[in-house]
C-alpha cells in the first residue's frame, strides 16, 4: 500500500525523498523531503488517496478491518479534504454493495464528515472544537474514524481524538496521508493507525549533522529546500539533483 501511495502523489506533483540530505527553511538538515500541497488543488489525486484511506474501513476487502465508521472526523484546515473524500470513497463502497439488501440493512446511513476548527480563547491559547451547527451532534454513540494530512507529533489528532470521545463518539482509528513524527496506534491511544506514506523527518542541527559527517551529498535542488545556498558556503561540498 504505501508504494502505490507514493506513486499517487508523486504523479500528482508532490515531493517526496527518503535516505538524501537536505537542509530545511529552518538551516536544520535531515534526511527526508516532503511537499504534498499539489493534491490539494487536484481533485483527482484528493479521489485516489481518499479511497486508499477507506481501503482499512470498508465492510469488506483485502485490508479492511471490517469496521465501518459512521463519521469520519478531523481536524481543520489541512485534514479536511482527506476527511471529506474517505467518508466519500466508503459510501461509494458500501453504494456498491446496495444491490445486497443484507448490506443497506447494516449500512442504512452514509457514514458523515465533520471537522474541528481552530479558536483562540482570551489569553490567545489555541484550541480545537467541532464548532459548526450540528457536528457534535454526529459523534454521540457512533463510531468515528479520525483523518488527518500530515501527521506530525500527532498534538491535534490527539486533541480531536479527546473532542471525539468527550462528545460520547469511540473512535476506532487514526488514519493519515502522510506520518511523519513516528506516531503510532499506541501512542495516539487507538485501535488502529495507519499512514499512507511513513517518512521519518529526523532534525539535526547543522554543526551536529551526522550526514555531513557522513559526507552525504547535498541536494541543491531550488525546489527541495535551502541545500542551493547552503553549498555556495560549502564549495568543497559534494552536491546531487534529484529533479531533471
Ligand atoms: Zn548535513
Amino acid at each position: 500500500m504505501p508504494d502505490d501511495a507514493l506513486e499517487i502523489v508523486t504523479n500528482y506533483g508532490c515531493r517526496v525523498f527518503d535516505g538524501e540530505h537536505f537542509v530545511y527553511k529552518s538551516g536544520m538538515h535531515g534526511p527526508a523531503y516532503i511537499n504534498v500541497d499539489p493534491v490539494l488543488y487536484q481533485p483527482w489525486a484528493l479521489h485516489a488517496i481518499g479511497r486508499k484511506l477507506a481501503e482499512r474501513y470498508i465492510p469488506a476487502g483485502l485490508h479492511s478491518y471490517g469496521i465501518v465508521p459512521d463519521v469520519v472526523a478531523d481536524p481543520a484546515v489541512g485534514g479536511i479534504s482527506f476527511g471529506l473524500m474517505t467518508a466519500h470513497a466508503i459510501n461509494e463502497r458500501i453504494d456498491a454493495f446496495a444491490t445486497n439488501p443484507k448490506m443497506r440493512e447494516m449500512y442504512p446511513e452514509q457514514v458523515m464528515h465533520v471537522f474541528a476548527e481552530k479558536h483562540k480563547d482570551d489569553d490567545g491559547n489555541e484550541y480545537f472544537a467541532f464548532s459548526r451547527t450540528g457536528f457534535v451532534g454526529q459523534l454521540a454513540g457512533k463510531k468515528v474514524l479520525i483523518v488527518e494530512d500530515i501527521l506530525n507529533s500527532g498534538v491535534s489528532t490527539s486533541e480531536v481524538i479527546s473532542l471525539v470521545r468527550a462528545a460520547g463518539g469511540e473512535v476506532i482509528g487514526v488514519s493519515c496521508m502522510v506520518s511523519r513524527g513516528g506516531a503510532t496506534a499506541e501512542s495516539l491511544g487507538v485501535p488502529h493507525f495507519d499512514a499512507l506514506i511513513d517518512i521519518h523527518m529526523v532534525q539535526y542541527d547543522a554543526e551536529k549533522c551526522p550526514l555531513c559527517a557522513d559526507g552525504r551529498p547535498m541536494v541543491v535542488d531550488e525546489s527541495l529546500g535551502k541545500g542551493k545556498g547552503w553549498s555556495q558556503d560549502h564549495p568543497d561540498y559534494p552536491t546531487r539533483l534529484l529533479l531533471k
